[in-house]
Order: structure tokens, then C-alpha cells, then sequence
């Protein structure tokens, strides 16, 4: 876990001149996120490949991010973990490296019975409220709304996706994701958030956000704490792909989120040259752990437009678990799913385990590869 040495926002001030307040209010980091090549010249001397790299693609592909998130780093360059995810590259444009990509591989458009609405599964919807995010991912799924404008969708927008779910009693849960919903006000989540709430079938109100990785902050506002509390039918999954992206604000913020009852968990991406180390992934199970969050997925990545770059062999994946069972704790295991193209929803992928089976006798193998028969 990394605690903030506060080295960086020192330097900030002295540009900014900002007060530790403002540092820690997620307004101010939405506020005064980097977007420019001009922001983040006040950081460090970007060399002329890494300005070519932000001038070709950040006008196709917006560059954004918080202040907090952007201190993460702890070198400028394409090895580190964070500066990978945020900072813009040339493969994302690169037409042979981006072959057999898809802008909506999962048809979330089509399979939209509502605008923002993605009906996939009897029992649960995907609701985008929003195509804003505090900072673009390089590898987002929903990289296609960086094409579009960035905006929160309007009331009779969401009024539309409520009578939807209100007339279909099989949905049980709301998936409420964006962009990132939790960079909306407060009055907004709570109108969403509310107006689900009192739909009687819905049980379950789960929230995707990066914000407890990119504005811990975020989880310090009292109001949005309190909503939490009131609607209790809400869960968090957050978006931590990388141990450096844990923090001892990370701690407090889950603290504080824990405290209202609602659980946190965290859904990872695979990714090459982020996370795609047995070790790596390993440290950073343990540390979400650590934190109280609870891995939920891990994702093979999928073939969206501008990512493939990311993507490494499936069995990458199958490796890492191999690697994480048995030796590390199976709180901190998570399920690795493949979200299949054209909407067909996600599979999940495991080891196998079973080496043998005959009609009296299974033969398995355990985590050290020993080899046992067992009657049935
Ligand atoms: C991922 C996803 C869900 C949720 O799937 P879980 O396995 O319950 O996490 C629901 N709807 C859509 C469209 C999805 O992409
Ligand atoms: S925060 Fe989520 S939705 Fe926003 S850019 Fe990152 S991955 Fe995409």
C-alpha cells in the first residue's frame, strides 16, 4: 500500500498555491483535472515522442485526469502501471494494431430497449447514466463515448429507463455505470438512486465506479455517504487494476463506504504491460483485501476499438488463477469471464482441475499439480 508523501502536491502548490482542503475535496479534483499538454508540462519535461503521441491521439481520444489520480505515478513513462492507463499512445490510432476491433463489440446500442438501457440478462439491466468519467481509461470498454459529447443524461432521459424497469417485474438488479456515475451531484444520484429504490422487484442497486480509485475523495462527502445509508439496497463495484493504485486514502474511503453497509467490490482488467504478471496480480488481490474490497471479476480484455493493445493471449488469465489458488487466499480469488462478443454475455473461465473422470472414480490435481483419485 502506498502512502502519500504528499511530494506531489507540494509541487502542485507551488504552481496552484491549493490548500490541503482543496486537495481533499472531490470537487477541486474534478475541477482542476489535466487535459492539456500544457497541464501536464507543469510535471515534467514530456520528450517529443510522448508529445507526438498526445498531440495524434488525445483530439480522437480525450486525455483527462485527476490531480490525485495523476500523483500515482511514480515514473513518467509507459512502464508505469498508471501513466499507461491514462497517458495517450499511438497504438490506439494504429490501424494493423487495432484490426478486428469493434466500437459496441457487446451490442450494448442494439440491445438497447431504452436509450442508456441495455437489457442482456433476464433479471438484470445496464443503466449508463452518464458519458462522463474524472479520468479516460486508455483501455475503456465504452471507449466510444470519448467520440461523443460529454454529458450527463437528462431527467426525462432517465424518467424513460425507470418506466422501462418499472414495467418489467423479472429485473432484480441495476447495474447503474456511465462514463461514471459517481462524478454526478449528489442531487442527481439520489433522484437515480431514489426513483429505483422505490421500484418493489428491484433488490439490488450496484454501482460501477472508478472514483475510489481516481478521487477517493469522492467518499468523504457526507451527502453522498448519507445516500448510501438511506437507499440500502446499494453495493459499489469499484476498478483497481494495479497494486499502485491502493493507497491509505483508498483505506478511509472504503472505511467510510463500509460504514453505511454497503459492500465494496472490485472488477480488474487484464492488461499487458499493466497486470499481466502472476505476481503483480497477486499483490494486488492481497492489497484489496487488505482495504476490504473483494475481488469480484477479473476481465480477459475485450476487443473494443482503440484497446487492443491491452489485450493479451486468453490464457494469461488462466495462468494467474492457476497461480492464485491455493496460495493466497480464495476471499482474494476472483472469477475470470470472458464477455463473449455480440451481447452473448460473459462466461467464466477456470483451470481444470478434473483430470480424469470414469464411472466409480474422479482424478483431480490440486494447486501443486499432485495428482489425486477419489471415489465418486
Ligand atoms: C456485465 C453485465 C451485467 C452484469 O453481469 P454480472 O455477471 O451479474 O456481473 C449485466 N448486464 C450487462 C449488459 C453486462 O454487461
Ligand atoms: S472510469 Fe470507467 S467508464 Fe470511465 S474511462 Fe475509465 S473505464 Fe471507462
Amino acid at each position: 500500500m502506498i502512502y502519500l508523501e504528499n511530494e506531489f502536491w507540494k509541487k502542485l502548490n507551488s504552481y496552484k498555491n491549493i490548500s490541503k482542503s482543496q486537495w481533499e475535496d472531490w470537487k477541486w479534483q474534478i475541477a482542476n483535472r489535466l487535459v492539456s499538454l500544457e497541464d501536464l508540462k507543469i510535471f515534467f519535461n514530456l520528450s517529443e515522442s510522448l508529445k507526438n503521441a498526445f498531440l495524434k491521439t488525445a483530439n480522437i481520444y480525450h486525455f483527462g485526469t485527476t490531480p490525485y489520480y495523476f500523483s500515482l505515478i511514480k515514473e513518467y513513462s509507459f512502464d508505469d502501471p498508471v501513466f499507461r492507463q491514462i497517458f495517450p499512445s499511438l497504438e490506439e490510432i494504429d490501424k494493423n494494431i487495432q484490426k478486428g476491433s469493434y466500437l459496441d463489440p457487446f451490442n450494448e446500442e442494439k440491445l438497447s430497449p431504452v436509450k442508456g438501457l441495455t437489457h442482456r440478462y433476464p433479471d438484470r439491466v445496464l443503466f449508463r447514466a452518464t458519458n462522463f468519467c474524472s479520468v479516460y481509461c486508455r483501455h475503456c470498454m465504452r471507449k466510444r463515448m470519448f467520440l461523443e459529447e460529454e454529458r450527463a443524461r437528462r431527467k426525462e432521459e432517465y424518467d424513460a429507463m425507470f418506466s422501462y424497469i418499472r414495467q418489467n417485474k423479472n429485473i432484480k438488479e441495476v447495474l447503474i455505470s456511465g462514463g461514471d456515475p459517481l462524478t454526478l451531484p449528489n442531487k442527481k444520484i439520489e433522484y437515480i438512486i431514489k426513483n429505483l429504490y422505490e421500484i418493489k422487484h428491484i433488490d439490488i442497486i450496484r454501482i460501477g465506479s472508478r472514483e475510489l480509485v481516481c478521487n477517493p475523495y469522492r467518499f468523504f462527502d457526507e451527502e453522498l455517504l448519507e445516500i448510501f445509508d438511506k437507499y440500502d439496497k446499494v453495493w459499489i463495484v469499484s476498478h483497481f487494476n494495479h497494486p499502485n493504485e491502493i493507497t491509505n486514502i483508498t483505506k478511509k474511503a472504503v472505511k467510510n463506504i463500509l460504514s453505511t453497509g454497503t459492500p465494496v467490490l472490485n472488477q480488474t482488467v487484464l492488461m499487458k504491460g499493466i497486470n499481466d504478471d502472476k505476481y503483480i496480480m497477486e499483490n494486488l488481490m492481497r492489497d484489496l483485501l487488505k482495504v476490504k474490497i473483494k475481488p469480484y471479476y477479473l476481465f480477459y480484455a475485450d476487443p473494443v476499438e482503440g484497446t487492443l493493445h491491452f489485450r493479451t493471449d486468453i490464457k494469461k488469465g488462466i495462468e494467474i488463477i492457476e497461480h492464485l489458488r491455493g496460495r493466497v487466499s480464495g476471499l482474494a480469488t476472483p472469477i475470470y469471464a470472458v464477455d463473449l462478443e455480440n451481447g452473448l454475455g460473459k462466461v467464466p473461465v477456470f483451470p481444470n482441475y478434473v483430470v480424469e473422470e470414469k464411472e466409480d472414480y474422479i482424478i483431480f490435481r490440486n494447486y501443486e499439480g499432485e495428482i489425486v483419485k477419489q471415489a465418486k
